[in-house]
Formats: C-alpha cells, structure tokens, sequence
C-alpha cells in the first residue's frame, strides 16, 4: 500500500467522458488499496476564457480580484471530479487549496507556497477517501486567496506530495511522458525513461511546457519522486530523479528551442566603470530577466554590448535603456525579434569534449549562422533566426543520436488511445 498524488492537467479533466476517465483511475488505486490524494487543474480552457472575460470589463483588473476569478476553475474541477468517484461508489472529499492548509506569501497572481498543514487532508485519507485538492491556489495568513501562477497546479501537486511525504507524485498529462524534444517538430523524438531533476530544470525553463519549472525545483529540493505519464495510456512514463542514467553513448537528453526571445544591443555605450551595473540593474530593478550577454570589443572608448530577453518583454526593456540614457550614454539603442533559441541538455556534458563543436558544426551545414551562444555546466544554447529553427532542431536531434524509428503520434489524445 503506498501514498500517492496524482496530478490531472485541464485537458485531462476537458471533458465529462475525460472527468470519468480520470475518476476510474483513481477508484483502480483506491481498489488497489493506495492512499490517494489528487490534485487537479481547471478544466480545458477554462482558466484562459476566465482571463479573456475579465478583460472585457477591465483591461487591467485588479490582481486580488483576478485570483478571486481564476481559483473557482479549479473548484469547479474538484467538485465534480468527487461526484465523478462518488457515482463510482468510491468515497471522495473535495478541498480548495485553504481547506488543504496551502499557505503562500502575500503577492497576488504568482505566489510561493510557504507552508503546508495537510491535518485535513490526514484527517480525509482516514476515514477512507480519496482526497480531491484544488491546483494552483491558497492563501495568505491573513486569508487572501491567492494563484501561485499559469501551470501552478504542478507545483501544488509536488508540494503537497513533500508535505505528506507520498511515496510518488504522478503527473499526468496528454503526453506519454517528458520527450527528447518537441514530437510535434520531430516525429521520431523519444520518450525518455529517465531524466534528472537538473535537466527537467533546464528544459522546463528552456520553454518545454510538460512541467511547470518551480515544480522541478520543488521536487529537487525535497527529493520528491516524479513520474510524467500520460492519463490516456497505461505506459509507464518518464521518470525525474536526482540521477538518471543515460543511454550508453548518449551525452545529450533533450532539445529544446523557445521563441520568446528578443535581443536588444546598446551601440558605442561610453565605457566607464558601472556600465554593466547600471544597465542590468535598471532592468532587474523592473522585472526584466536578462539571459544572454555579450560584450564585444572596445574601440575608441566606446563599446557595443548585446542581451536577450524575453519577446513580451521588449517594449518595457528599450524604455528601461533609454530612461537611463543620461547616466549612460551611447549612441543607439536597437532591437530585433524573429529570434529563437535552441539549447541542447545533458548532465554529461561537460566531462565530454567536442559537444559543442558538434552543435556548431550541425548548424553551420545548414548555413545558417548563430547570433549569440550561452552554455552553463548542463546546457549549451544558441540564438539564431527563428526561420530554420525546426530545421536545426531536427538535425541537432539526429546529430546527438536522439532519433528513433518510431513514430510518435501528436493528433491528440483520440489518435494514442
Ligand atoms: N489552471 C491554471 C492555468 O491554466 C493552473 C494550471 O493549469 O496548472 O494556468
Ligand atoms: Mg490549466
């Protein structure tokens, strides 16, 4: 007998056929015997349409009242998830993140859990039900509901799953598990067996949208065991893990590319001492997270320096450079989108030499020529024009062996039943 916390995504829980779905899993590990605790997303869309009505009455509503708005998606989910058990015959007990003792720090839309005090989900588990806890949400001490942001509902399941200590944190998905890369761009992408926690950071920051990235660090910091499965199969899934091993000769994991990325440069900026300080310390002072650096040399007591950001972030980051345009001069500020970056992960990395010069050889025989490069211990990444970003994509995955001769179907859910 074992304690376990599932995780249901929205399109998991989509649908009443897919509520019924997910209920039946459930009441086959209650049968088994299991302890469970479930934590579920709003359905489908649900959290989006909340947002897009909002927006009609306010462009710019008020963040308590946005969190007011968006936890009832997920009530409205474990309301009728534990009818759903219930109609089995199985008993289920239906709680928001508060009545779940989910504590969070007081910011609205994005906060930290800082506590958990699961004494009502104990109490639930003993007298015999499956315990049915909202996503994505709690509370503050002093009462206020709170979001703990988009893809939050991961991080809940994790920390609920460290808090009661469970034997397992399954997160499922409309996916078969954490894949090599995107099988949408690459149709022979394999499913991982295994994948360390460092590496699902890296991939999950890098844009791979299977788990939310503060969930993997939640999971690293408290050694909570993760396993990634789809809810429309019975295959076993990935699983993220302090150490996994990797496939003989392999170096790389995964593949990722994101397109939200913009690179701003700041040409013939004086070069006094404080330069680099005073402009990342303008644009961290306003929320802007700054990836990529580049400085390149200094002429004439002049120097050109390059950063990328996030796209949504672009507009806010050139007011940012101007606005500090006394205190730094230079001669222009300029921008440029269309960009994608394309990293490789792999824990082994750095003890193999020539990794990076296979990443660079594979795409200069496409032609194509790569604007900035970043790597840190597990991860090399490279700017280039987002146009043949899913040529580089594929020729990387087979570049590093990660092609298999499967075929991964990505019709949805129907098509892999
Ligand atoms: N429903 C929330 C969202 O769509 C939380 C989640 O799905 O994890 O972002
Ligand atoms: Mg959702």
């Amino acid at each position: 007998m074992s304690l376990i916390v599932m995780k249901f995504g929205g399109s998991s829980v989509g649908s009443t056929e897919r509520m019924q779905r997910v209920a039946r899993r459930i009441a086959d590990n209650k049968e088994a015997g299991h302890d469970v605790v479930v934590v579920v997303s709003a359905m489908g869309d649900t959290t989006d349409d909340l947002i897009d009505q909002s927006k009609l009455l306010n462009a710019n509503p008020p963040a308590r009242e946005m969190d007011m708005l968006l936890t009832v998606g997920e009530q409205i989910s474990v309301a009728l998830l534990s009818m759903t058990i219930d109609a089995l015959g199985y008993k289920a007990m239906s709680l928001t993140g508060w009545q779940a003792g989910i504590e969070t720090e007081s910011v609205h839309g994005k906060a930290r859990i800082t506590d958990i005090q699961p004494k009502r989900i104990f109490d639930a588990i003993e007298s015999g039900h499956a315990v049915i806890v909202a996503g994505f949400q709690g509370a503050t001490d002093e009462g206020e509901i709170t979001t703990l942001g988009r893809g939050g509902s991961d991080t809940t399941a994790v920390a609920l799953a460290a808090a009661i200590n469970a034997d397992v944190c399954e997160i499922y998905t409309d996916v078969d598990g954490i894949y090599s890369t995107d099988p949408r761009i690459v149709k022979c992408a394999r499913k991982l067996d295994e994948i360390s926690y460092d590496e699902m950071l890296e991939l999950a920051n890098l844009g791979a949208a299977v788990l939310h990235p503060r969930a993997v660090e939640y999971a690293k910091n408290y050694n909570v065991k993760l396993v990634v499965r789809s809810s429309f199969t019975q295959n076993e899934g990935t699983s993220v893990k302090e150490e996994a091993v990797m496939e003989q000769g392999m170096v790389v994991r995964g593949i990722a590319y994101d397109k939200n990325v913009a690179r701003i440069s700041i040409l013939g900026v004086k070069d006094i001492p404080g330069v680099l300080a005073k402009v990342f310390g303008a644009l961290a002072s306003n929320g802007i997270d700054v990836d990529i650096i580049v400085q390149s040399g200094t002429q004439e007591g002049k120097a050109d320096f390059a950063f990328t950001i996030s796209l949504t972030d672009k507009e806010k980051a050139i007011g940012v450079v101007e606005s500090i345009r006394e205190e730094v001069p230079y001669r222009e500020v300029t921008s440029e989108e269309n960009l994608v970056k394309v990293s490789i992960v792999g824990a082994g990395m750095v003890s193999n030499p020539g990794v990076a010069a296979k990443m660079f050889k594979a795409i200069y025989d496409l032609g194509i020529s790569i604007k900035m490069v970043t790597t840190s211990e597990i991860r090399l990444s490279v700017i280039i024009a987002a146009e043949r970003a899913q040529d580089v994509v594929r020729a990387l995955h087979s570049a590093y062996g990660l092609d298999t001769a499967e075929q991964v179907f990505v019709g949805g859910p129907q098509d892999r039943r």
